[in-house]
């Protein structure tokens, strides 16, 4: 799969040839507006669980013509390209679970699957989900780095403000006391922001400034693009409100004004570790000898967006590292576990369902 082009925005072929291997797997894929794709397999049992298993069909660039290379234990590309484990390691996980399912003959009530479009470029397949689509009992993303085995159960939500600063314009020679510069009004706002690493769970950012147009000109509009994230709801709010009043009040004070544009990304996971979910998925590494480790992220994926939608969800380490470059690589030994590990959380779950209702 690694070999077919699919960076964001350009996943016809590589949905063309998941189509064709699930409904080879005795599914009946649908393909909603946006591109993404669904599938829901009923099996054999009246009660259990929903499953809903995700990942995403895209990758980052540079993703074309990638030409993989198989080492003893790992699989990397050329080097000119990334590998596109990310995350074609959790399509490949996903297809050899159902196949897994088929030839073991596996009794379970309900298993939903979704394969999202443009995740890498702000989660924009996931965000086109309606709920019934994603409703689950359980919601395994299978997007996150770290071996087979380990899990995410918490991440930040994210906020990007973006700041239209206003000046005046003026010839900078003859005129400049007329003028109003919104550089200089952006530079002091940015530099009243605390970014970077703020505490264990926060981070902001001033990702891209634009603004002006010649030396002789004073400029008249700087366009400034932030963001923060915080696995505190409360902190979260707390660093935009500073980074708000930065920029009102630098415009204020140099005379200026500025137009704000705040938009919710996505929502904070904290998925609790005596929930069903973390339980499970303990469960079922120990069935398997994997060591279980339960880990955070500082980063949003198509898991953020379901959890939003009150779905129990988790991210599982899917074996790729060094994603997003082109040392990224997938250990053979994660590549294989993985589909053993999605079926150990079939049957974990359905066991854990079933011990939950004899109570
Ligand atoms: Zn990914």
């Amino acid at each position: 799969m690694v070999r077919i082009n699919s960076t964001s925005g350009h996943e016809a072929a590589i949905r063309q040839h998941l189509l064709g291997e699930l409904r080879r797997l005795g599914c009946r894929p649908s393909v909603d507006k946006k591109g993404n794709i669904h599938a829901v397999l009923t099996g054999a049992l009246a009660h259990g669980p929903t499953i809903l298993f995700n990942a995403h069909m895209d990758t980052v660039v540079p993703g074309e013509n990638v030409r993989p290379k198989v080492l003893s234990d790992r699989i990397v590309s050329d080097g000119t390209t990334i590998l596109g484990a990310d995350d074609k390691a959790g399509l490949a996980g996903i297809l050899e679970m159902l196949a897994l399912l088929q030839e073991k003959n596996v009794l379970f009530h309900k298993i939903k699957i979704i394969l999202t479009v443009e995740e890498e470029i702000g989660l924009r397949g996931a965000k086109a989900l309606l709920f019934p689509a994603v409703r689950a009992d359980y919601c395994f993303v299978l997007d996150s780095d770290g071996a087979v085995g380990s899990i995410v159960n918490q991440s930040p939500a994210q906020e990007v403000l973006t700041f239209k600063v206003r000046g005046k314009s003026a010839h900078a020679g003859l005129n400049p006391e007329d003028g109003v510069n919104a550089i200089k009004i952006a530079g002091l706002a940015i530099s009243q922001i605390p970014s970077g690493r703020l505490d264990g769970e926060t981070t902001a950012n001033v990702g891209s400034v634009r603004g002006g147009t010649a030396s002789n000109i004073v400029p008249d509009e700087t366009i400034v693009v932030t963001e923060a994230r915080s696995r505190s709801e409360k902190k979260l709010q707390k660093q935009v409100r500073g980074m708000l009043h930065a920029f009102r009040s630098a415009a204020k004070k140099l005379g200026g004004s500025v137009e704000i544009e705040r938009r919710r990304e996505y929502e904070a996971i904290k998925q609790p570790k005596n929930s069903a979910i973390v339980r499970v998925t303990k469960i079922a590494a120990r069935r398997l000898g994997l060591p279980h480790t339960v880990a955070s992220s500082g980063g949003g994926s198509d898991a953020s967006i379901i959890f939003g939608y009150g779905v129990p969800t988790v991210g599982l380490g899917i074996g790729m590292e060094n994603v997003h470059s082109k040392q990224e690589y997938i250990t053979l030994r994660n590549l294989t576990v993985l589909p053993q590990y999605l079926l150990a959380l079939l049957e974990a779950a359905h066991d854990y369902e079933r011990r939950r209702r004899s109570k």
